[in-house]
Protein backbone atom coordinates (compact mmCIF):
# COMPACT_ATOMS: atom_id res chain seq x y z
CA UNK A 1 0.00 0.00 0.00
CA UNK A 2 1.14 3.27 -1.33
CA UNK A 3 0.20 6.66 1.07
CA UNK A 4 1.29 10.21 0.09
CA UNK A 5 2.36 12.46 2.13
CA UNK A 6 3.44 16.29 1.81
CA UNK A 7 6.20 15.60 1.05
CA UNK A 8 6.89 11.57 0.43
CA UNK A 9 5.46 8.86 0.25
CA UNK A 10 4.50 5.61 2.44
CA UNK A 11 5.36 2.46 0.82
CA UNK A 12 5.70 -1.20 3.12
CA UNK A 13 6.00 -4.04 0.36
CA UNK A 14 4.73 -6.98 2.10
CA UNK A 15 6.83 -8.95 4.73
CA UNK A 16 5.11 -12.57 4.45
CA UNK A 17 5.55 -13.92 0.85
CA UNK A 18 4.80 -17.54 -0.43
CA UNK A 19 3.49 -16.78 -3.77
CA UNK A 20 2.70 -13.76 -5.58
CA UNK A 21 -1.09 -13.98 -7.16
CA UNK A 22 0.05 -11.82 -10.06
CA UNK A 23 3.30 -11.98 -12.06
CA UNK A 24 3.66 -9.89 -14.59
CA UNK A 25 6.34 -9.88 -17.32
CA UNK A 26 6.88 -6.63 -19.30
CA UNK A 27 7.80 -6.67 -22.63
CA UNK A 28 8.80 -3.82 -24.72
CA UNK A 29 8.77 -4.94 -28.51
CA UNK A 30 10.05 -2.94 -31.78
CA UNK A 31 9.69 -5.09 -35.12
CA UNK A 32 9.98 -8.52 -32.83
CA UNK A 33 7.16 -10.54 -34.57
CA UNK A 34 9.62 -13.41 -35.96
CA UNK A 35 10.74 -14.13 -32.54
CA UNK A 36 7.31 -14.11 -30.86
CA UNK A 37 7.11 -18.20 -31.25
CA UNK A 38 10.42 -18.77 -29.77
CA UNK A 39 9.33 -15.94 -26.85
CA UNK A 40 5.98 -17.36 -26.10
CA UNK A 41 7.73 -20.98 -26.22
CA UNK A 42 10.20 -19.70 -23.36
CA UNK A 43 7.43 -18.00 -21.55
CA UNK A 44 5.01 -20.93 -21.34
CA UNK A 45 7.71 -22.81 -19.93
CA UNK A 46 8.22 -20.68 -17.29
CA UNK A 47 4.57 -20.57 -16.59
CA UNK A 48 4.28 -24.00 -16.20
CA UNK A 49 7.64 -24.06 -14.24
CA UNK A 50 6.46 -21.36 -11.63
CA UNK A 51 3.12 -22.37 -11.28
CA UNK A 52 1.80 -18.91 -10.65
CA UNK A 53 -0.66 -16.99 -12.61
CA UNK A 54 0.84 -14.48 -15.41
CA UNK A 55 0.54 -11.74 -17.15
CA UNK A 56 2.65 -10.59 -20.18
CA UNK A 57 2.66 -7.14 -21.05
CA UNK A 58 3.55 -6.38 -24.25
CA UNK A 59 4.15 -2.66 -25.44
CA UNK A 60 4.53 -2.85 -29.12
CA UNK A 61 6.90 0.14 -29.57
CA UNK A 62 5.23 1.26 -32.90
CA UNK A 63 6.56 -1.50 -34.88
CA UNK A 64 6.37 -1.97 -38.38
CA UNK A 65 6.30 -5.48 -39.03
CA UNK A 66 3.19 -5.90 -37.75
CA UNK A 67 4.23 -7.22 -34.23
CA UNK A 68 0.69 -6.31 -32.92
CA UNK A 69 -1.19 -7.94 -35.52
CA UNK A 70 0.78 -11.00 -34.53
CA UNK A 71 0.44 -10.56 -30.95
CA UNK A 72 -3.38 -9.85 -31.35
CA UNK A 73 -3.98 -13.27 -33.22
CA UNK A 74 -1.69 -15.60 -30.71
CA UNK A 75 -3.90 -17.59 -28.49
CA UNK A 76 -2.30 -17.76 -24.85
CA UNK A 77 -5.14 -15.96 -22.70
CA UNK A 78 -2.43 -13.99 -20.45
CA UNK A 79 -1.32 -11.91 -23.13
CA UNK A 80 -2.15 -8.60 -23.24
CA UNK A 81 -0.78 -6.07 -25.68
CA UNK A 82 -1.00 -2.16 -26.30
CA UNK A 83 0.04 -1.07 -29.45
CA UNK A 84 2.03 2.94 -28.90
CA UNK A 85 0.90 5.48 -31.49
CA UNK A 86 4.82 5.32 -33.16
CA UNK A 87 7.85 4.48 -32.14
CA UNK A 88 8.62 6.04 -29.04
CA UNK A 89 12.01 4.47 -27.60
CA UNK A 90 12.36 1.26 -25.10
CA UNK A 91 12.30 3.31 -22.41
CA UNK A 92 9.30 4.98 -22.79
CA UNK A 93 7.80 1.85 -24.05
CA UNK A 94 8.77 0.49 -20.63
CA UNK A 95 7.50 3.08 -18.86
CA UNK A 96 3.76 2.11 -20.40
CA UNK A 97 4.03 -0.82 -19.64
CA UNK A 98 4.99 -0.48 -15.73
CA UNK A 99 2.11 1.51 -15.64
CA UNK A 100 -0.21 -1.20 -17.45
CA UNK A 101 0.81 -4.05 -15.53
CA UNK A 102 -1.21 -5.40 -12.35
CA UNK A 103 1.03 -7.92 -10.95
CA UNK A 104 2.47 -8.14 -7.22
CA UNK A 105 5.64 -8.90 -8.86
CA UNK A 106 6.85 -7.12 -12.09
CA UNK A 107 9.82 -8.46 -14.45
CA UNK A 108 10.59 -6.28 -17.21
CA UNK A 109 12.34 -8.28 -20.17
CA UNK A 110 13.34 -7.96 -24.14
CA UNK A 111 11.96 -9.70 -26.32
CA UNK A 112 14.98 -11.71 -28.07
CA UNK A 113 15.51 -13.89 -24.89
CA UNK A 114 18.98 -12.00 -24.12
CA UNK A 115 17.38 -11.90 -20.57
CA UNK A 116 17.09 -15.66 -20.35
CA UNK A 117 13.31 -15.97 -18.72
CA UNK A 118 14.76 -19.22 -16.96
CA UNK A 119 16.54 -16.67 -14.59
CA UNK A 120 13.05 -15.49 -13.06
CA UNK A 121 12.65 -18.72 -10.61
CA UNK A 122 15.76 -17.95 -9.06
CA UNK A 123 15.10 -14.39 -8.85
CA UNK A 124 11.43 -15.35 -7.33
CA UNK A 125 13.39 -17.06 -4.71
CA UNK A 126 15.05 -14.36 -3.61
CA UNK A 127 11.52 -11.95 -3.69
CA UNK A 128 10.18 -14.57 -1.45
CA UNK A 129 13.20 -14.26 1.29
CA UNK A 130 12.21 -10.55 1.47
CA UNK A 131 14.23 -8.93 -1.31
CA UNK A 132 12.32 -6.26 -2.90
CA UNK A 133 14.31 -5.79 -5.78
CA UNK A 134 16.26 -8.53 -7.49
CA UNK A 135 18.86 -7.46 -9.95
CA UNK A 136 19.68 -10.03 -12.77
CA UNK A 137 23.61 -9.43 -13.32
CA UNK A 138 25.17 -10.18 -16.53
CA UNK A 139 28.04 -12.65 -15.80
CA UNK A 140 29.97 -11.77 -18.57
CA UNK A 141 29.84 -9.70 -21.76
CA UNK A 142 31.72 -12.35 -24.07
CA UNK A 143 29.22 -11.35 -26.94
CA UNK A 144 29.78 -7.38 -26.75
CA UNK A 145 32.56 -5.84 -28.81
CA UNK A 146 35.42 -4.38 -27.36
CA UNK A 147 34.49 -0.86 -27.37
CA UNK A 148 31.02 -1.64 -25.86
CA UNK A 149 32.72 -3.44 -23.05
CA UNK A 150 34.94 -0.59 -22.27
CA UNK A 151 32.23 2.40 -23.17
CA UNK A 152 29.91 0.81 -20.91
CA UNK A 153 32.25 0.16 -18.22
CA UNK A 154 33.44 3.60 -18.01
CA UNK A 155 29.81 4.54 -18.36
CA UNK A 156 28.92 2.53 -14.79
CA UNK A 157 31.75 3.88 -12.99
CA UNK A 158 31.49 7.74 -14.04
CA UNK A 159 27.37 7.46 -13.25
CA UNK A 160 27.98 5.84 -9.87
CA UNK A 161 30.68 8.65 -9.03
CA UNK A 162 28.79 11.63 -9.79
CA UNK A 163 25.36 10.29 -9.14
CA UNK A 164 23.57 9.72 -5.49
CA UNK A 165 21.66 6.96 -6.49
CA UNK A 166 23.80 3.76 -7.44
CA UNK A 167 23.52 1.45 -10.65
CA UNK A 168 24.75 -2.06 -10.17
CA UNK A 169 27.32 -2.51 -12.87
CA UNK A 170 25.64 -4.97 -15.93
CA UNK A 171 22.36 -5.15 -14.46
CA UNK A 172 20.15 -4.21 -17.33
CA UNK A 173 16.58 -3.41 -16.84
CA UNK A 174 16.04 -7.48 -16.10
CA UNK A 175 14.99 -7.01 -12.61
CA UNK A 176 12.06 -8.44 -10.37
CA UNK A 177 10.47 -5.42 -8.45
CA UNK A 178 7.75 -5.91 -5.81
CA UNK A 179 4.58 -3.85 -6.69
CA UNK A 180 5.99 -1.37 -3.96
CA UNK A 181 8.60 -0.72 -6.15
CA UNK A 182 7.04 -0.33 -8.70
CA UNK A 183 4.23 2.36 -7.36
CA UNK A 184 7.18 4.36 -6.58
CA UNK A 185 8.71 4.27 -9.82
CA UNK A 186 5.29 5.36 -11.54
CA UNK A 187 4.98 8.46 -9.12
CA UNK A 188 8.45 9.70 -10.87
CA UNK A 189 6.83 12.58 -12.91
CA UNK A 190 9.54 13.25 -15.08
CA UNK A 191 9.71 12.99 -18.85
CA UNK A 192 12.99 12.20 -19.21
CA UNK A 193 13.21 8.57 -18.47
CA UNK A 194 16.59 7.08 -18.25
CA UNK A 195 15.33 3.56 -17.37
CA UNK A 196 18.23 2.11 -15.27
CA UNK A 197 18.56 4.77 -12.98
CA UNK A 198 14.84 5.79 -12.47
CA UNK A 199 14.47 2.10 -11.26
CA UNK A 200 17.35 1.68 -8.69
CA UNK A 201 16.48 5.01 -7.42
CA UNK A 202 13.55 3.91 -4.95
CA UNK A 203 16.39 1.98 -3.10
CA UNK A 204 14.33 -0.75 -0.90
CA UNK A 205 15.95 -4.00 0.13
CA UNK A 206 18.20 -5.94 -3.25
CA UNK A 207 19.86 -8.94 -4.09
CA UNK A 208 21.31 -10.20 -7.05
CA UNK A 209 21.62 -13.25 -9.46
CA UNK A 210 23.71 -14.13 -12.25
CA UNK A 211 23.02 -15.18 -15.77
CA UNK A 212 24.86 -15.60 -19.11
CA UNK A 213 23.25 -13.31 -21.49
CA UNK A 214 23.33 -15.56 -24.57
CA UNK A 215 22.99 -13.52 -28.33
CA UNK A 216 19.95 -12.23 -29.85
CA UNK A 217 18.06 -15.72 -31.41
CA UNK A 218 16.35 -13.25 -34.36
CA UNK A 219 17.01 -9.98 -35.78
CA UNK A 220 19.38 -7.35 -34.48
CA UNK A 221 19.98 -5.53 -31.95
CA UNK A 222 18.07 -1.97 -31.93
CA UNK A 223 20.42 -0.04 -30.48
CA UNK A 224 23.09 2.75 -32.46
CA UNK A 225 26.18 3.89 -31.13
CA UNK A 226 24.94 7.58 -31.26
CA UNK A 227 21.87 6.06 -29.24
CA UNK A 228 23.75 4.92 -26.59
CA UNK A 229 25.86 8.33 -26.41
CA UNK A 230 22.85 9.97 -26.03
CA UNK A 231 21.17 7.84 -23.49
CA UNK A 232 24.53 8.01 -21.32
CA UNK A 233 23.78 12.10 -21.65
CA UNK A 234 20.44 11.74 -20.68
CA UNK A 235 21.36 9.20 -17.84
CA UNK A 236 24.02 11.82 -16.46
CA UNK A 237 22.25 15.25 -16.74
CA UNK A 238 19.15 13.45 -14.78
CA UNK A 239 20.67 12.39 -12.13
CA UNK A 240 23.00 14.41 -11.26
CA UNK A 241 24.45 18.32 -11.32
CA UNK A 242 28.09 17.39 -10.78
CA UNK A 243 28.91 18.83 -14.45
CA UNK A 244 27.88 22.09 -13.44
CA UNK A 245 29.70 22.00 -10.44
CA UNK A 246 32.66 20.79 -12.40
CA UNK A 247 32.38 23.92 -14.91
CA UNK A 248 32.34 26.33 -12.00
CA UNK A 249 35.04 24.71 -10.32
CA UNK A 250 37.18 24.72 -13.56
CA UNK A 251 36.30 28.35 -14.00
CA UNK A 252 37.28 29.50 -9.99
CA UNK A 253 40.59 27.65 -10.86
CA UNK A 254 41.04 29.19 -14.21
CA UNK A 255 40.50 32.87 -12.79
CA UNK A 256 42.88 32.18 -9.85
CA UNK A 257 45.43 31.39 -12.23
CA UNK A 258 44.82 34.04 -14.33
CA UNK A 259 45.02 36.74 -11.00
CA UNK A 260 48.29 35.08 -9.84
CA UNK A 261 49.70 35.09 -13.30
CA UNK A 262 49.20 38.51 -14.06
CA UNK A 263 50.73 39.93 -10.35
CA UNK A 264 53.74 38.06 -11.82
CA UNK A 265 53.15 40.16 -15.42
CA UNK A 266 53.30 43.08 -13.45
CA UNK A 267 55.51 42.60 -11.02
CA UNK A 268 58.41 41.49 -13.61
CA UNK A 269 57.36 44.64 -15.62
CA UNK A 270 57.89 46.76 -12.59
CA UNK A 271 60.58 45.45 -10.87
CA UNK A 272 62.80 44.04 -14.46
CA UNK A 273 61.36 46.26 -16.36
CA UNK A 274 60.36 43.33 -18.61
CA UNK A 275 58.39 45.01 -22.25
CA UNK A 276 55.18 42.85 -22.23
CA UNK A 277 55.36 40.14 -24.58
CA UNK A 278 54.17 36.93 -25.67
CA UNK A 279 51.82 37.19 -28.72
CA UNK A 280 51.74 33.11 -29.18
CA UNK A 281 50.76 32.36 -25.28
CA UNK A 282 48.23 35.05 -25.33
CA UNK A 283 46.17 33.36 -28.08
CA UNK A 284 46.98 30.30 -26.19
CA UNK A 285 45.04 31.68 -23.21
CA UNK A 286 42.40 32.87 -25.03
CA UNK A 287 41.51 30.01 -27.34
CA UNK A 288 41.60 28.14 -24.24
CA UNK A 289 39.19 30.06 -22.28
CA UNK A 290 37.24 30.17 -24.94
CA UNK A 291 36.69 26.90 -25.40
CA UNK A 292 36.10 26.31 -21.55
CA UNK A 293 33.15 29.06 -22.02
CA UNK A 294 31.58 27.63 -24.47
CA UNK A 295 31.81 24.13 -23.37
CA UNK A 296 30.25 25.29 -19.95
CA UNK A 297 27.73 26.86 -21.96
CA UNK A 298 27.35 23.35 -23.30
CA UNK A 299 26.55 21.89 -20.14
CA UNK A 300 24.52 24.62 -19.10
CA UNK A 301 22.29 24.47 -22.30
CA UNK A 302 21.94 20.81 -21.53
CA UNK A 303 20.17 20.96 -18.17
CA UNK A 304 17.94 24.20 -19.56
CA UNK A 305 16.97 21.83 -22.38
CA UNK A 306 16.20 19.42 -19.56
CA UNK A 307 14.10 21.97 -18.19
CA UNK A 308 12.44 22.93 -21.06
CA UNK A 309 11.06 19.63 -22.20
CA UNK A 310 9.90 18.77 -19.01
CA UNK A 311 7.52 22.08 -18.69
CA UNK A 312 5.88 21.06 -21.73
CA UNK A 313 4.75 18.62 -19.84
CA UNK A 314 3.39 16.08 -22.94
CA UNK A 315 2.20 12.96 -22.61
CA UNK A 316 4.95 10.76 -22.25
CA UNK A 317 3.38 7.96 -24.22
CA UNK A 318 0.04 7.42 -26.72
CA UNK A 319 -1.35 3.74 -26.67
CA UNK A 320 -3.31 3.41 -30.00
CA UNK A 321 -5.08 -0.24 -29.09
CA UNK A 322 -5.44 -2.30 -26.68
CA UNK A 323 -5.92 -5.87 -26.82
CA UNK A 324 -6.44 -8.28 -23.36
CA UNK A 325 -8.98 -11.15 -22.99
CA UNK A 326 -11.81 -10.60 -20.75
CA UNK A 327 -10.86 -11.09 -17.16
CA UNK A 328 -9.18 -13.89 -16.18
N1 LIG B 1 12.95 -1.84 -28.19
C1 LIG B 1 11.83 -1.01 -28.15
N2 LIG B 1 11.88 0.21 -28.79
C2 LIG B 1 13.00 0.62 -29.46
C3 LIG B 1 14.15 -0.22 -29.46
C4 LIG B 1 14.08 -1.43 -28.81
O1 LIG B 1 10.80 -1.35 -27.56
O2 LIG B 1 12.96 1.73 -30.03
C5 LIG B 1 12.88 -3.15 -27.51
C6 LIG B 1 13.29 -4.34 -28.35
O3 LIG B 1 12.21 -4.83 -29.11
C7 LIG B 1 13.76 -5.33 -27.30
C8 LIG B 1 14.34 -4.43 -26.23
O4 LIG B 1 13.81 -3.13 -26.45
O5 LIG B 1 12.70 -6.06 -26.75
C9 LIG B 1 15.86 -4.41 -26.28
O6 LIG B 1 16.28 -4.03 -27.55
P1 LIG B 1 17.58 -4.63 -28.25
O7 LIG B 1 17.60 -6.11 -28.08
O8 LIG B 1 17.62 -4.10 -29.63
O9 LIG B 1 18.71 -3.94 -27.38
P2 LIG B 1 20.09 -4.61 -26.85
O10 LIG B 1 19.76 -5.98 -26.37
O11 LIG B 1 20.99 -4.62 -28.02
O12 LIG B 1 20.52 -3.67 -25.76
MG1 LIG C 1 18.72 -7.42 -27.07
Amino acid sequence: MNVSTTTGLICTPPENRQNPSLLSLVIPMYNEKDGLDVLFGAIEALRIHLGVSIEVVCIDDGSADGTFEALTQRQEPYIRAFRLSRNFGKEVALSAGLDMCKGDVVVPIDADLQEPPDTIPRMLEEWRKGHDVVFAIRRTREHDTKAKRLSAGLFYKFFNMISESKIPENAGDFRMMDRAVVDVIRSMPERNRFMKGLLSWPGFSTASVYFDRPERHTGDSKWKPLGLVKLAIDGLTSFSIVPLRVASICGAAVSTMAFFFALYVVAKHLLVGDPVQGYASMITVIAFLGGMQLMALGVLGEYVGRIYIESKRRPLYIISQVHEKAER
